[in-house]
């Protein structure tokens, strides 16, 4: 039994408020994991009228959750799958809304700048899926970018798309918002490690380290780069997270051409085997550079998180071809992260083959974060029976072992 004084010192502790009194059987769904899908998915859950209950190990965009970074891109561009240029579309509109009742900017819709190469199938391919979609994508021609940009420098690049309407998602700030504003509305938040479940049939409880039991009608796991360690048997492999840096970089006082509205997100397409992508100097956070190639596989607990210098050297590397003013930026912050890798990028939203009242949610592949409100969206349907035709691609059937990324 969960005491209200364990909610109310738990709550404090990660600056939530304290929920009110209730049994931990009385709800409808217990979502484990207050990342950016599980939050959404207990939302969806919560105006759909259901009692829910947020079980986090470590907090809501904790330093050690794919979600807790500072920021994350919020584009339409994935080639031919349509599908997820929908979702991000579709999320927009509620990131938006999120965005009006948080008390900071939750959304900042500076645009995001492809920058492409010789090879331009992919960037025409996600042209034509934005325009299909109803979204938005303007051309520019190499004349247009160099008289728009000229902080980059357009070695090997020929033209570039510009969604005007799309941005940057504040991604710490977003989860926290909403478990903060899912309590706020009745829902219970608590810090507790949950324990991996076994058996077969229906699940009646969850248990976590400490012993405690927590009872509910259904559960969804949404653990990110943890779900394989809660479900060995059935995720072995089928996720795997790999460990990837993110460097943030400082423009010289004053330079605001490294800002928006100067620069909006970027994404240098011009070699798909190794894509660059940055944000500008966001909320005078600095200028952030990633690369998108995946990284060696990682332990999500235990993972020291500090950049190699190699890594740096390479970063640097980069900056000094591509924005040459920033060649000699100091570096002001580093983050490691992990993506948790399907074998080809889709998500894996869909029943326990075993446990029929559990709900796995995850594998957002590095490009997650932008999809929440609908990834959340979707796994709400999913379990309360509304969703009508599952989509194969979220099965967990046509999850291989084998990585061979599809997705970008
Ligand atoms: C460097 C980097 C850059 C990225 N850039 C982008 C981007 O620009 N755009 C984009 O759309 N996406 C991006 N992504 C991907 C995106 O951030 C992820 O796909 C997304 O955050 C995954 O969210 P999640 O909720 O599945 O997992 P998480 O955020 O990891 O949440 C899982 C939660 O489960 C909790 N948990 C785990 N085990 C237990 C347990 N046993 N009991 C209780 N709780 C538990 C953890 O504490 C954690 O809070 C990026 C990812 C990284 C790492």
């Amino acid at each position: 039994m969960i005491r209200r004084r364990d909610l109310v010192k738990l709550a404090a502790a990660a600056a939530l408020p304290a929920p009110a009194a209730r049994r931990s059987g009385g709800y409808d769904v217990a979502v484990i994991g207050a990342g950016v899908f599980g939050a959404w998915t207990a939302w969806h859950l919560q105006r759909a009228g259901r009692r829910v209950l947020i079980v986090d190990a470590y907090g809501p965009a904790n330093a050690r959750a794919s979600s807790g970074g500072e920021s994350r891109v919020i584009r339409l561009f994935y080639g031919k799958d349509e599908i997820y240029t929908r979702m991000a579309l579709a999320s927009l509109r509620f990131w938006d809304d999120l965005s009006r009742r948080a008390a900071l900017p939750v959304l900042h819709r500076i645009g995001v700048l492809e920058l492409i190469g010789r090879d331009d199938r992919y960037a025409r391919e996600s042209r034509e899926a934005i325009r299909r979609a109803g979204g938005r994508v303007e051309d520019l021609s190499r004349d247009e970018l160099a008289k728009r940009y000229p902080q980059i420098s357009l070695e090997s690049i020929t033209v570039g798309q510009l969604e005007p309407a799309s941005g940057a998602v504040m991604a710490r700030r977003a989860v926290l918002t909403l478990v903060k504003e899912m309590v706020a509305a009745g829902a219970t938040y608590l810090m507790g490690a949950v324990v991996p479940p076994a058996g077969k049939g229906r699940l009646s409880e969850v248990r976590l380290r400490d012993g405690r039991a927590l009872q509910a009608g259904a559960f969804v796991f949404a653990c990110g780069p943890w779900l394989p360690r809660l479900f060995p048997e059935v995720l072995r492999d089928r996720i795997q997270p790999t460990r990837q840096e993110v460097f943030f970089f400082g423009p010289p006082a004053g330079d605001r051409r490294f800002a928006p509205p100067a620069l909006p997100v970027w994404a240098d397409l011009s070699n798909l085997e190794a894509i660059a992508y940055g944000m500008p100097d966001l909320e005078a956070r600095g200028f952030k550079l990633a690369f998108d190639a995946h990284g060696p596989p990682i332990d999500p607990d235990a993972l020291e998180r500090q950049v190699t210098p190699a890594g740096l050297a390479a970063a640097r590397d980069y900056l000094a071809r591509r924005f040459p003013a920033l060649a000699q930026a100091p570096l002001v912050e580093s983050r490691v992260c992990q993506y948790e890798n399907t074998s080809n990028g889709d998500f894996l939203i869909d029943r326990h083959p075993e446990l029929e009242n559990v709900w796995l949610v995850g594998g957002g592949s590095g490009h997650g974060f932008k999809h929440g409100p609908a990834v959340g969206d979707y796994a709400a349907r999913a379990l309360l029976g509304s969703l009508g035709s599952p989509e194969p691609r979220f099965s967990l059937a046509t999850k291989q072992v084998q990585q061979q990324r599809a997705v970008y």
